[in-house]
C-alpha cells in the first residue's frame, strides 16, 4: 500500500461503524425486488445525514414509483463518470432460519448497500477528492433479483415499471445516460480452502423471463374426466419435451432452463383447468438465448396441441449477458492485492458463471467490473447463507473501491479514459441496447382451435 491508499483505509475506517449498523439493520428489513421500501427509506436518511441529497428514481417525473436512488460525487473536474451500484433486494426464501415475513437477504445484497453507504461517508472526507477528476454516481438500485414475475408483470401492466429488472429500468429512465464506466461488489462464500478475500470472473450467463400459462377445461375428475382437459398434463408433457431437447443444446452456448410449476388453480377431485410455469432461458449470447428460447416455445406449444389445451407464452427480457472488461479487470486485480496482497485473491480471466445478473446490461454499453468480497458462509440463496463477516463483506469492500476510484481517475484520469476508449460494447448506445432486448418480448396466445378442433399454431414473434 502507498501513502495515498493508506489515507483511503483510515478513510473507510472511520466509517466502520456506519457500515456495520447498516449491514446488521439492512439484514433485518429484507424485502424482494421493488418493494425495499424499507431499506429504501432507511438508506435515503443516512445519506442526508452525510450530506447528499439524493435523487429518487420514482420520483422521476414520466415513471411509476419505486426504490432507489442515487447520489453524484463531483470532484469538480472534467472526467469520466463511474457508477458504482449497491443493490437492495433480498430474496423469498421462507425457510431460512432468520427470514422475515418469508424473506431473507440470502445473496447478500444488504451487504452491498452497507458498503454503497460507507463508500459514500469515505467520499466525503475533506481528501478524498484530492487528485481526481470526473464525476462518482453512486446507485442504490432495486430488483436484481429475477423473481415474482406475476407480480413485475402487474406493475408493468400498470405502468409503474417497464423492465423486471432494476438495472434495466434505472437505464429505462435515463440514470445511466452520461455514465462511462460502471463497478459494483457482490458478496460471496468462499469454500473451504479457498482463503481469498476477493475474486472475479470473466462473466456470466444471460437469461429472458418466462411465464407460461397452460389452459384447459375442468370437470369432475372423478365422474366426467372425459368432458375436461387436464392443464397440468399438458405443461408436464411440455416440460418432458424441453426436457428431451436438451441435447441439442450446444456447449458453447451454456443453455440453461429451469422451469418451476407455480401451482394450478383447482382441487383433487377437479380436473385442473390451468397450470402456470416460470422459467428462464439462460445463455451466453442473447442470440443463442432467442434461438434456443424458440425451440423452447416450439415444444411447449406441441404439448398443449398434443392434449387439446391451449397455452399462453409470455417471454420478457430478463438480464444479457454480462462480459467484464479485461483491462479494467485487471486494475481492479491490482488494487485487491494492494488491499489485501496477492495470495488472497484471486481473479480467473476465463471464468464463466451460469447465473445471470442484470450488470450484464451494463456491460452492454460500457465497460464494468463485477468483482466479489469473502465473508459469507453458506450457499448464496441457501437457507445456510450466513455472514459470518461483516468486515469482509462490506468495510473491505469499500477499502477495494476507493482503490478503484483512486486508480481509475487520479492522474487526468488517464486509466479510466483508456479503457473506455479501448472498451468494444456490445452495442453502440442505450437506446441499441433496448432496441435489441425489446426484440425478445412475446405474448402469444398459441394455439387456437376452430370450431372443426383444428388448430392455428403460432408461438413466435418472427
Ligand atoms: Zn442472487
Ligand atoms: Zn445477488
Amino acid at each position: 500500500m502507498n501513502e495515498r491508499q493508506n489515507k483511503l483505509v483510515c478513510n473507510a475506517d472511520k466509517h466502520r461503524e456506519l457500515i456495520l449498523e447498516a449491514e446488521k439493520w439492512l439484514w433485518k428489513h429484507p424485502q424482494t425486488g421493488y418493494t425495499e421500501w424499507d431499506a429504501h427509506n432507511y438508506l435515503v436518511e443516512k445519506y442526508k445525514e452525510l450530506g447528499y441529497e439524493p435523487v429518487l428514481a420514482g420520483k422521476i417525473p414520466g415513471f411509476g414509483d419505486i426504490p432507489g436512488f442515487y447520489v453524484d460525487v463531483d470532484t469538480g473536474k472534467e472526467g469520466p463518470v463511474l457508477a458504482v451500484f449497491g443493490e437492495l433486494d433480498a430474496l423469498d426464501i421462507a425457510n431460512h432460519p432468520e427470514s422475515v415475513n418469508g424473506m431473507t437477504h440470502c445473496c447478500g445484497h444488504h451487504g452491498q448497500s452497507a458498503a454503497l453507504l460507507g463508500l459514500a461517508a469515505a467520499l466525503k472526507e475533506p481528501d478524498a477528492l484530492d487528485g481526481l477528476c470526473g464525476k462518482i454516481r453512486l446507485i442504490a438500485v432495486p430488483a436484481e433479483e429475477m423473481i415474482q414475475l406475476a407480480f413485475r408483470e402487474d406493475l408493468r401492466k400498470q405502468g409503474v415499471i417497464s423492465y423486471m429488472g432494476g438495472k434495466v429500468e434505472f437505464m429505462h429512465r435515463g440514470i445511466l445516460d452520461g455514465v462511462d464506466i460502471a463497478m459494483m461488489v457482490h458478496g460471496t462464500s468462499a469454500g473451504e480452502g479457498e482463503p481469498y478475500d476477493f475474486s472475479c470472473g470473466y462473466g456470466n450467463n444471460g437469461c429472458m423471463a418466462k411465464t407460461i400459462r397452460y389452459k384447459g377445461k375442468s370437470s369432475h375428475a372423478g365422474g366426467a374426466p372425459h368432458l375436461g382437459i387436464n392443464a397440468q398434463y399438458a405443461a408436464m408433457l411440455g416440460l418432458q419435451a424441453c426436457n428431451d431437447l436438451r441435447e441439442t443444446f450446444q456447449e458453447k452456448d451454456t443453455i440453461r432452463f429451469h422451469p418451476i410449476m407455480m401451482g394450478v388453480n383447482c382441487a383433487v377431485n377437479i380436473i385442473p383447468d390451468e397450470m402456470k410455469i416460470e422459467s428462464y432461458v439462460r445463455g451466453r449470447t442473447i442470440e443463442a438465448m432467442k434461438r434456443e428460447n424458440r425451440k423452447v416455445n416450439r415444444a411447449l406449444t406441441g404439448a398443449a396441441l398434443a392434449m387439446g389445451a391451449g397455452v399462453e407464452l409470455t417471454d420478457r427480457p430478463g438480464y444479457s449477458p454480462e462480459v467484464h472488461d479485461k483491462a479494467f479487470m485487471e486494475l481492479v486485480q491490482k488494487c485487491c492485492e494492494d488491499l489485501v496482497g496477492p495470495e488472497r485473491v484471486k481473479f480467473d480471466y476465463n471464468e464463466w458463471s451460469t447465473g445471470s445478473s442484470d450488470f450484464g446490461d451494463i456491460t452492454c454499453v460500457m465497460p464494468g467490473v463485477q468483482f466479489n468480497a469473502a465473508g459469507i458462509t453458506g450457499t448464496l440463496h441457501g437457507i445456510n447463507f450466513c455472514v459470518d463477516s461483516p468486515e469482509r463483506l462490506c468495510v473491505n469492500s469499500v477499502k477495494a473501491q476507493l482503490f478503484v476510484i483512486d486508480a481509475l481517475l487520479a492522474n487526468d484520469a488517464v486509466s479510466a479514459k483508456k479503457i473506455i476508449a479501448d472498451y468494444k460494447p456490445e452495442y453502440p448506445s442505450i437506446a441499441a441496447y433496448f432496441e435489441a432486448i425489446n426484440d425478445l418480448i412475446l405474448d402469444k396466445d398459441a394455439v387456437v382451435y376452430d370450431e372443426d378442433g383444428n388448430a392455428t399454431v403460432d408461438f413466435q414473434n418472427n
